[in-house]
Formats: structure tokens, C-alpha cells, sequence
């Protein structure tokens, strides 16, 4: 069963009051950055739903036969579809699939559920396609969309759902949680790197994970300092996951225009680093540091398509900014020790 995450209980409340008066929505889209658990309060809502007997907190009860087939994957009235493969799209024929499988009558009595998640991922067809059970929903049939990018739907599907906007909790509630799970130190590092995120901080805080990282601004270090060849360091960075490489080095360049506009920024993406971000960032003209801003988020966009040869746009990217950004080679490394 999903954990009761603590910063959903105002959203949990704010919904039961729809089981109060006996009205839900036809269809829900759960908003918001990634790393705060909405698919797991989906699925939670979607089990509250799929129970015969849910407890006066509107949480399933865990032990009557349609909780049991929930938790088994096998609940005959709900139906969860996803990209077929990761990082891929939601296909029309899956959508049309789903719209026969809420066309049925519920086998339990209930209500047919759908979750669709991540639902910024279907593409237009499949958008359009599901429009149609938007516009006219079947019976009494529950649709939960779950999506981190909401802007990427039609505004047409976002009009005919009511969205349920999650936000970053409060980063000592945050802290609290992750205190439980890694030392406090890194639990605020991370939580300050994952934009907030409390999911997304545990899961950056994984040793390897965060080594990677400080080991990515080791290497790029090197490069500006000339001390390593850009060509050869490029290397590392198609290691692990590549798209977050790409996020970080683009967070960094962010960075570095706030550390050059103000004496002390109100915040930082990567606060750990800002001993060597303002090194970076010291003997630079912020046009400069746009420029290679630029870069570097088209440098991660690019990520995603096809249409380029990575390795070599990351050569390219490194010796431009080896020739653009030239850093003191005597200065202390990234990592000490
Ligand atoms: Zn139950």
C-alpha cells in the first residue's frame, strides 16, 4: 500500500469533502513538480475508491475483497495505463482501449477507475482521443491524470478536469521527513537541489547519485581550468542518467548568473557547490554567462530527441566554454580530500 505522505493531508481532507456530499469529479488532474508523490496518492485515492468498506477517513480499509484485488494489480474496475515504454508516449490505441473498458458496467458496483499517469505524455492523438470521454464521461467512471507538466496537455483536456495543484511542503516538514531516512546535513542539500521536493531529495541523496554529481563538477572544473581535455571529459558525462546530468549542468549555469547578479542570492539550485559556482562565475561578464546558459539548457532540451549526436554536442559545448570561461588552474578542486 502507498505511504501516507504528511504534506498530502490537506489535499486528502480537501477531497474527502466531495465523499461527503456524494460528488466526485469525473475527472482529477493531480499538478505539480515531481518528487512530491502524486502518483502515490493517485493510487491511494484510486484504492479508497476501489473499497467496499473505506474507514470514516476516507482511507481503504486494506481488507475487504476489492481492497485486496487493488493490492494484488487485479481489481476488475480499474485500469491504469502508462507510456509502454519509459520515456515514450501514451498511444491513441491505448486510449481507445481504455474508453471500452470504462464504456462497461463496474463488476463491483463501484465506479470505473482510470489512472493515467504520467498523463503530460500522451501524444496529440492520444490527447484528442481522450477529449472525446472527457466531454462525455461513461456512468460513473473516474479519471485521475497525473502529470508533472501539465502545460504539455491540450488546454482542452485541462478545462474538462479539475486540478488538484501539489506544491513543496514547507522545507522544515520536509527536513523532518527526510531526517528520518538520511543525515540531516545531506537531507538539506538535497532537498535545496531537488527544487524542494522531499521524494526528489531522498532519491538524489543516494550515494551514488550525489557522488555522481560532484564528481560531473570535479570534471567540469577540470575543463575550465584546462586541465583536462574537453573532448575526453565529455565522456563522463554520458554516464548514469544522461538527462540529469544535462539538468544539473544547465541548474549550475543558472547558478552562475545569480551568483554574478547578486552578492548573496536568496537561492541557489546547487547551494552545496557555491564555493566553485563562484569561481565559475568571478572572472566572467554576465553576457558571457548567458550565452553559455543558453547553451547549456538547449544542450539538456536536446536531450529527449534524436535529432542530434549527443557526444558531440557536448564536445562542442565543453570547448566553448573552455574557451570562454577560463578559470585559475591553481584553485582548490571541487571535491577535497
Ligand atoms: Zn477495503
Amino acid at each position: 500500500m502507498d505511504e501516507r505522505l504528511p504534506w498530502h493531508a490537506p489535499l486528502w481532507r480537501r477531497l474527502q469533502r466531495h465523499r461527503a456530499d456524494g460528488r466526485w469529479p469525473h475527472a482529477l488532474l493531480l499538478a505539480g513538480p515531481s518528487g512530491l508523490g502524486k502518483g502515490s496518492f493517485a493510487r491511494r485515492l484510486a484504492a479508497s475508491w476501489c473499497c467496499a468498506r473505506p474507514e470514516a477517513d476516507g482511507e481503504a480499509c486494506g481488507r475487504c475483497q476489492g481492497c485486496r484485488w487493488f493490492q494484488a494489480g487485479s481489481h476488475p474496475d480499474f485500469s491504469a495505463v502508462r507510456p509502454a515504454e519509459d520515456g515514450k508516449t501514451i498511444k491513441v490505441d491505448q486510449i481507445r482501449e481504455l474508453a471500452g473498458f470504462l464504456g462497461l458496467s463496474a463488476r463491483c458496483g463501484g465506479c470505473k477507475i482510470a489512472l493515467l499517469e504520467p498523463a503530460d505524455r500522451l501524444n496529440l492523438n492520444a490527447a484528442n482521443s481522450l477529449l472525446k470521454t472527457l466531454e462525455e464521461p461513461p456512468g460513473d467512471s473516474r479519471l485521475l491524470l497525473v502529470a508533472a507538466q501539465p502545460a504539455r496537455l491540450p488546454a482542452t483536456v485541462r478545462s474538462r478536469c479539475q486540478t488538484l495543484k501539489f506544491a513543496p511542503p514547507p522545507a522544515e516538514d520536509a527536513i523532518a521527513w527526510l531526517s528520518g531516512r538520511i543525515a540531516e546535513t545531506d537531507a538539506r542539500s538535497a532537498l535545496e537541489v531537488a527544487g524542494g521536493a522531499p521524494l526528489a531529495a531522498l532519491a538524489l541523496a543516494e550515494p551514488q547519485r550525489w557522488n555522481r554529481r560532484r564528481q560531473l563538477a570535479e570534471n567540469y572544473d577540470r575543463i575550465l581550468k584546462g586541465a583536462a581535455d574537453p573532448v575526453r571529459a565529455a565522456e563522463a558525462w554520458l554516464q548514469g542518467d544522461v538527462a540529469e546530468n544535462l539538468r544539473w549542468l544547465a541548474g549550475w549555469h543558472a547558478d552562475l548568473i545569480r551568483l554574478k547578479m547578486g552578492v548573496e542570492p536568496p537561492r541557489l539550485s546547487h547551494p552545496d557547490l557555491k564555493p566553485v559556482l563562484r569561481r565559475w562565475a568571478a572572472p566572467q561578464s554576465a553576457r558571457a554567462l548567458f550565452e553559455r546558459l543558453d547553451a547549456a539548457v538547449r544542450l539538456s532540451a536536446s536531450s529527449s530527441t534524436a535529432q542530434i549526436s549527443l557526444p558531440l554536442a557536448l564536445e562542442a559545448f565543453f570547448c566553448e566554454s573552455a574557451r570562454v570561461i577560463v578559470c585559475d588552474p591553481s584553485q582548490r578542486p571541487v571535491i577535497e580530500g
